[in-house]
């Protein structure tokens, strides 16, 4: 199941509660694997750096054997034809070599991981579509895409008091302007609707606010969808969630945590955001509040 959307829709929490269930492993943003995980050296969700990790160097092996690709080319062929706009082309086009030699990476990876995991299901939370369109195209998996959604306001506030990542303490903070949080906001969410075209029967819309409104109806509902037992599940009760330790890349900081965790809305735009950023947001996405059930006044 891949969970495409924007970022600060609340995937992080969703893909870490998915991983608590039996028979379903997540990935976190397997789409950084190469970059943030095998070049940079970031963490991975297990608190070690992603090298050390014993879990994802038993799936490279298991995957490549001693023929692990360059981490560097595979950032390159990325670059080159898994972009955002090459989403549709990536679902029903015909494959450049290019992309063809990344998919032939991404189908060995996805069986490593099902080899060494035993996951019946595995949560990618990686968000660029491109990366869901292509999976389309692998053989002997069935996919599934999840479409993420929160109120654009929301999410530019977010943004703006975005905190680096604990490995990243020294480095710049990630922010984006209202502009363009939600310009990426409405370009994600639109080339992803068009995309569920390629997932018939297979795919669903959560809004962020109705997941944390009762997040175990919301993840339950998602397992039904594809097929997998929920019972014996992580929530202790609606709202608390008992999360398992992980081996997720990439993602908000709040993937290192563990243990009982209480799921609840982060509304603080509703009185926190100043009156500009709400209404460069609400002006500039317009169209797609109404859409998706948002207030369109600002
Ligand atoms: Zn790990």
């Amino acid at each position: 199941m891949y969970i495409a959307g924007w970022g600060r829709s609340g995937t992080t929490i969703v893909d870490n509660i998915f991983n608590s269930y039996d028979n379903v492993f997540s990935t976190g943003e397997l789409f950084y694997l190469w970059h943030r995980g095998l070049m940079i050296g970031r963490k991975c969700g297990c608190g070690v750096k992603f090298a050390n990790c014993v879990t994802w160097r038993s799936i490279l092996a298991a995957a490549f054997g001693d023929q692990l690709p360059d981490p560097a080319h595979v950032v390159e062929l990325q670059k080159q034809t898994i972009r955002v706009r090459h989403t549709q082309s990536l679902a029903d086009g015909v494959l450049s070599a290019e992309a063809q030699e990344y998919l032939d990476i991404y189908t060995k990876l996805y069986h490593a991981i099902a080899e060494v995991t035993g996951a019946k299901l595995i949560v990618d939370s990686s968000k660029v579509p491109s990366g869901a369109a292509l999976l389309t195209r692998m053989p002997g998996t069935v996919p599934y895409l999840l479409h993420m959604v929160r109120d654009p306001r929301a999410v530019t506030h977010s943004w703006m008091r975005a905190a680096p990542p604990p490995e990243k303490r020294n480095g710049s903070t990630i922010v984006q302007s209202p502009t363009s949080s939600t310009v990426h906001w409405l370009a994600r969410n639109a080339i992803t609707e068009r995309l569920t075209r390629a997932f018939p029967g297979r795919h669903a819309r959560l809004r962020y606010e109705d997941f944390a409104a009762d997040p175990q109806a919301a993840i339950e509902d998602l397992l039904d969808l594809a097929g997998v037992a929920s019972a014996d599940g992580p929530f202790v009760d609606a709202n608390t969630v008992r999360l398992k330790p992980n081996h997720t890349i990439a993602g908000n900081p709040s993937r290192f945590r563990n243990g009982d965790i209480a799921v609840e809305a982060d509304d603080r735009w509703v009185t926190e955001q100043r009156f500009g950023p709400r209404l460069t947001s609400t002006a500039l996405a317009w169209p797609f509040l109404h859409r998706y059930g948002y207030r369109t006044r600002v």
